[in-house]
């Protein structure tokens, strides 16, 4: 494996994924920089499943050009999980109140669904789960997450998406109000990428 080659249109992903895995020896290019246009429908029930549905569908048009005859594709799928919402918006994240919604009334709409909902009740977590597609043909997928609370207010300008309201008790602060490489720190990306990572190196030594 020479290369890799992550299924995101997504920029600010980009940046963390370069970040952590950094140093493994092999060339990280996003599906843009691939040249790969293609837009793969999720039509999973997990984030898992979409993930794989990515990866795989990626890594087989990846497979029609010998330049990426070497190369891992990886893909993640990635989202808000609030208890007292029945786990909503969960694997509907991106799509929640409609994919043109601004997060600004994404986030408002979730604190209104939760005013006068009690603190213990309160409690969330970001998912991600990271894929791997490799080129004799099998599948890997890990998950990686982030445990929090739902506030009673947004907060913090970092980040993007559902940071401003997902507030982390033990920092008493959003994790929009994180810096960038402490978010990396605890996020469930960067968790879930940490796990990917060992998997690629434990791959890598038995060839
Ligand atoms: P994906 O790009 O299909 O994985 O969509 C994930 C969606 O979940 C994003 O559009 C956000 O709404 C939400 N999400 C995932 N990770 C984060 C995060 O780290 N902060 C805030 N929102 C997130």
């Amino acid at each position: 494996m020479e290369k890799i080659i992550f299924a995101t249109g997504n920029e600010h992903k980009m940046v963390e994924i370069r970040m952590i895995l950094d140093g493994l020896g092999m060339e990280i290019l996003s599906q843009k920089e691939a040249g790969i246009g293609a837009d793969i429908v999720e039509d999973g029930q997990t984030f898992e499943e979409n993930a794989l549905i990515k990866a795989r569908g990626i890594a087989k048009i990846a497979a029609e050009n010998p330049q990426y005859k070497n190369t891992v594709v990886l893909a993640d799928d990635s989202g808000l999980e609030i208890d007292y919402l029945g786990k909503e918006p969960g694997i509907y994240s991106a799509r929640y109140l409609g994919e043109d919604t601004s997060y600004d009334i994404k986030n408002q709409a979730l604190l209104d669904r939760l005013e006068g909902v009690p603190e213990e009740k309160r409690t969330a977590r970001f998912v991600c789960a990271i894929a791997a597609a490799f080129p004799d043909g099998t599948s890997e997928v890990v998950r990686g997450t982030m445990e929090g609370a739902i506030g009673h207010e947004t907060a913090g300008e970092n980040g993007f998406g559902y940071d401003p309201i997902f507030f982390l008790p033990e920092y008493g602060c959003t994790s929009a109000e994180l810096s960038p490489e402490k978010k990396n720190e605890l996020s469930h990306r960067g968790e879930g990428l940490r796990k990917m990572r060992e998997i690629i190196e434990k791959r890598k030594v038995q060839r």
